[in-house]
């Protein structure tokens, strides 16, 4: 047998690791200290109460005959693929029920989208990004170029028509930077993308801290964009999702590679490589979007939208460059004293005991930035910042 060799390009991450080594490391030698977790990047609030009966529901369901369902559509169940509809509809975009497919999260279908796209396409990457972007195209041996995200362009690149590319990746609600493109910006993408005959995969896992009505949330939401465009959104973020597994992509039937329509062939992809998401959770996911669930899960987004605003706040009292904090779970801050990422994160445990993420875990120039989170607990933040205060 031979191996995929490309696997042994992947760079390892030691990031997580490191991290949990030095947190570890550090509780050893002050077992009393009060150590405050602000890199968590999943949700900590339960699920809402509608989404629990829910998915109670569906379970007593299974148990019956009469009610009792095996394997389901590989596209999802029509009842989640009308809510998801319906949910799309409330931004202003249409869509057909065919586009919607609904899948077991984001990351997978990130992943997995790259098997009806050629090896010889070329990748455009913003740096620094959420690694699964970067790490499943080095799988494919795939060519990737970046573009650099700054403190000049508030870490939302624009196009650079100078480079050529055949598959670019969006994320918007960013993950690290939590930066936001506007809808203009998004049009300079989406513009760039048709005239290059590109595809541009925009992940929008973060759409629902989107509070601002002027921001899009949707790149459907630009014009043209379903010629060029395919989108992949989770209810991990949107409705503490993370452990139930559940997300759809939106595949237009406008997208087409050389008249062939790309839905036709993700539809392939899935039918013949994945058997759906479970009937039980599909029924939560419903609930998530019913007018009950959407506001109760809504509440736990608001509830991390105050803690961010709380750590924004902070920043900006100390004077500290940042992105994020607003319309976004995360927040990207320049190291003060031009510290590295690391030297950064050892000064916030040792000083602070807070632990956060480093920059540099995420790409080149993530190097002198840090990542907060707002997905602990309050009286954590207010906790933390009232050190961070301290400290800086
Ligand atoms: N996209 C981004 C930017 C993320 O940060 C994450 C999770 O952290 C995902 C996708 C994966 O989400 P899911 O839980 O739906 O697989």
């Amino acid at each position: 047998m031979n191996i995929n060799s490309n696997y042994l390009n992947l760079k390892d991450s030691y990031l997580f690791v490191m991290i949990s080594q030095k947190v570890q490391a550090y509780k050893e030698q002050y077992p009393d200290k009060n150590i405050i977790r602000l890199g968590i990047g999943d949700v900590t609030l339960p699920l809402a109460p509608a989404v629990v009966n829910a998915m109670k529901d569906a379970v007593l369901e299974q148990g019956v005959a009469e009610t009792f369902k095996g394997y389901g559509d590989e596209q999802g169940c029509d009842f989640l693929q009308k809510a998801v509809q319906r949910y799309y509809a409330n931004k202003g975009v249409e869509l057909e029920e065919n586009e919607i497919f609904i899948g077991d999260g984001a990351k997978s279908d990130l992943g997995n989208i790259l098997d009806i796209f050629s090896t010889d396409n070329t990748v455009l990457v913003p740096d620094p990004v959420y690694p699964v972007y970067v790490d499943t195209n080095t799988m494919a041996g795939r060519n990737i170029v970046y573009v650099y995200g700054t403190i000049e362009n508030e870490f939302s690149p624009l196009p650079d028509t100078r480079v050529a590319a055949d598959i670019i990746y969006l994320c918007s609600p960013n993950n690290p930077t939590g930066a936001l493109y506007t809808k203009e910006q998004l049009a300079l993408w989406v513009d760039y993308a048709r005239k290059q005959d590109a595809v541009i995969l925009f992940d929008s896992a973060y759409e629902a801290f989107v509070s601002d009505p002027n921001l899009p949330t949707s790149i459907f939401q630009v014009e043209g964009a379903k010629e060029c465009a395919i989108e992949f959104c989770s209810l991990s973020k949107t409705a503490g999702f993370t452990g139930v597994r559940c997300g759809y992509t939106v595949v237009p039937n406008a997208l087409k590679c050389n008249d062939v329509s790309l839905n036709k062939l993700w539809l392939r992809r899935q039918t013949t490589k994945y058997n759906g998401v479970p009937y039980i959770v599909q029924r939560g996911a419903e609930a998530a979007f019913s007018e009950e669930g959407f506001a109760q899960s809504k509440a736990n987004t608001l509830y991390y939208l105050e803690n961010a605003r709380i750590i924004a706040d902070t920043l900006t009292e100390l004077g500290i460059w940042f992105t994020g904090g607003r319309n976004s779970p995360y927040i990207w801050l320049k190291c003060p004293n031009n510290m590295t990422s690391w030297e950064f994160f050892d000064h916030l445990l040792e000083n602070a005991n807070i632990v956060g993420t480093p920059g540099s875990g995420f790409g080149e120039k993530g190097e002198g930035f840090f990542r907060l989170t707002a997905f602990g607990k309050r009286e954590d933040v207010v906790e933390a910042m009232k050190r961070f205060k301290e400290i800086a």
